[in-house]
């Protein structure tokens, strides 16, 4: 039942976007008069903004932030090791001449070319780093906490990725950071003409992490042991002056052509990533095929349902293709299950069970297809295997 012909898309009783395949499900949606969702409204002002009168004001903003920097960094940098952390430091580094501050926080999933990746940018930018790495108890034991409360395996990350990099601007006295794609053209959530969502201290709570770090105190985690997903005070902020922006804003995004661009020149990598078809998102973690998972047990559709609407947007696919690749994708149980299972002792019964709780109500009664894919690698973090290697090459000598 629910489930629809070849060409359409998987769930009959939800509406789609009817110019690419986002469902009525996705969180922030809405749809115009002509039913079109706000990221497909956002790839048509894109063709009609001046982006040569928004270059100028990024230019002015990054002058005015030099000019008031002094001796201290220009700006952070908030990167994974992604292509579009490459591609942040190339516009920031090479283009407008600036000396940022990188930061990463590292969720402690790095798989081997994320980590190459994210070195790789560090050697050929010449840039100062400065990294958080939460310990592996703390990450098992959130990555458990994460599913009942949020609906996905990756509290740590969405919490961390935003309140490091704010940390580290209180403590360093830097207010301006940078981050790469607007949030017009990732999201559902706003266009470029009505940004909607601005940047500020509670932005990654509210967008991705939902949670504060006091909201996920319980009887084994203490908040001592979560202040380092805390968010300074507002006060603290202000005192510095910190504020936000997204280069996409700036200057003209365009995935493809960037991710190109930065394999070309800069020798970045792509790698297989469970969930989707495409190569280049969420490319440095281990787990992305769970984040993706999850939210296909939770809205009825995953992450290649959002790279076939980039694509459709674009032009590279029709609209039924973009469903076809999204019903192979998205149903797909990923093998990093089994590593999510492992770390969290949870079993596989209690792991859907908790999802069904997070279910939205369109798709309560409907019956999910899942493919499970017998042929199944071992996933585990770099630093693990590294670890393991290191010891076996070098056996203990008296
Ligand atoms: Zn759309």
């Amino acid at each position: 039942m629910g489930i629809e012909s070849p060409q359409g898309p998987l769930f009959k009783n939800l509406r789609y976007c009817l110019r690419c395949c986002v469902p009525e499900t996705e969180e922030g949606m809405s749809f115009d008069e002509m039913g079109m969702c706000q990221s497909c409204q956002s790839s048509e002002q894109k063709m009609h903004i001046d982006w040569t009168v928004r270059e100028k004001k990024l230019r002015n903003l990054l002058e005015d932030a030099k000019a008031k920097a002094g001796n201290n960094y220009d700006c952070i940098v908030p990167i994974s090791g992604g292509k579009d952390s490459t591609f942040q430091l190339h516009v920031l580094v090479k283009v407008y001449n600036m000396k940022p501050l990188a930061v990463t926080f590292n969720h402690n999933w790095y798989n081997e070319i994320g980590w190459y990746n994210l070195q790789n940018a560090l050697e050929k930018f010449n840039v100062d780093h400065i990294m958080f790495t939460p310990n592996r108890k703390l990450v098992n034991r959130l990555a458990k906490s994460s599913l009942g409360a949020i609906g996905d395996a990756c509290w740590h990350c969405h919490a961390g990725v935003g309140a490091f990099p704010l940390q580290v601007a209180v403590n360093f006295k830097i207010p301006l950071l940078i981050w790469g794609e607007s949030i017009a053209e990732a999201s559902g959530r706003a266009t470029y003409n009505d940004p909607k969502i601005v940047f500020d201290r509670e932005y990654f709570t509210r967008v991705s992490a939902k949670k504060t770090a006091k909201q996920m105190v319980d009887e084994d985690l203490s908040e001592k042991d979560l202040a380092p997903f805390e968010i300074p005070s507002s006060e603290s902020c202000e005192a510095v002056g910190v504020h936000g922006i997204h280069l996409g804003d700036y200057i003209f995004w365009d995935d493809e052509r960037q991710m190109e661009f930065v394999k070309r020149t800069y020798e970045w990598k792509e790698v297989n990533i469970e969930g989707t078809y495409k190569r280049y998102k969420s490319a440095e973690c281990v787990l992305p095929g769970m984040h993706d998972f999850t939210k296909y047990l939770k809205r009825g559709f995953g992450r290649a349902t959002d790279h076939a609407c980039i694509d459709v947007r674009n032009g590279l696919l029709s609209r039924s293709e973009g469903f076809k690749l999204a019903k192979k994708y998205d149903t797909q149980e990923p093998n990093a299950l089994k590593y999510y299972l492992k770390i969290t002792g949870m079993t596989e019964k209690e792991f859907y069970e908790a999802m069904k709780k997070h279910r939205v109500s369109q798709l309560q009664d409907i019956d999910l297809p899942i493919s499970k894919d017998k042929k199944k690698e071992e996933v585990e973090p770099f630093v693990q295997t590294f670890l393991k290697r290191i010891r076996k090459e070098y056996p203990d000598n008296e």
